[in-house]
């Protein structure tokens, strides 16, 4: 069977912009989790296997042959990053939020707006040098992100860029990734 060539940007029929195809299944959902904060809910992306597929396939065609494992931050980086680990044809490793994996983890700690969060990987989840994507689907203060990056290095692990759906540009999480390669597909 041929392979359909999917281009950069580009849904399968090779017509639509993929910002264009997740920017019309992006919901707005005010004050959730709290007032004033306005949460970019993807679930109508999820539901929606064409968009799906091309958001995978766009994000996978980016990457691939530089990177050999997909990590997801939990939660939502665990859908698009199985999905991605799975089309690029490597494995696939969850960065959990402290107390959820079961076997031997390294943590970070890392500040919230207000308070702190704290984030694990197994101590065995990468070969030394191995080339990690790193997937979310939100890129907002940039603090997960950042702090998801120094924790793989620290098992060993080489980043390899990180990627998310949705950036909010007014929060400049971009600059806490400075100097790491960087993706995102709809800066809102
Ligand atoms: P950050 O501020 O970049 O550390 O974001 C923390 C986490 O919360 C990320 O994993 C995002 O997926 C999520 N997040 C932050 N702000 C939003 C938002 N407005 N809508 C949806 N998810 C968000």
């Amino acid at each position: 069977m041929a392979v359909e060539p999917v281009g950069r940007s580009r849904d399968r029929a090779g017509t639509t912009d993929v910002t264009d195809v997740v920017r019309r299944h992006l919901r707005d959902i005010p004050d959730f989790p709290e007032p004033g904060v306005v949460f970019k809910d993807f679930t109508p992306l999820l539901s929606d296997p064409t968009a799906m597929g091309a958001v995978v396939r766009d994000v996978a065609d980016r990457w691939r042959g530089n990177a050999e494992v997909v990590a997801g931050i939990e939660a939502r980086g665990f859908i698009l990053g199985a999905a991605v680990a799975y089309e690029l044809g490597v494995g696939f490793v969850p960065v959990r939020k402290a107390g959820k994996l079961p076997g031997p983890t390294h943590r970070t700690e890392y500040d919230l707006e207000y308070g702190s969060a704290a984030i694990e990987v197994h101590t065995d989840a990468f070969a030394a040098g191995e080339r990690v994507l790193v997937l979310d689907d939100v890129l907002a203060t940039g603090g997960t992100a950042a702090a998801t990056c120094a924790l793989l290095e620290r098992t060993g692990a080489v980043v390899a860029g990180f990627e998310a759906v949705i950036e909010l540009g007014f929060l400049h999480g971009r600059d806490r990734l400075h100097g790491r390669r960087l993706h995102t597909m709809l800066v809102v």
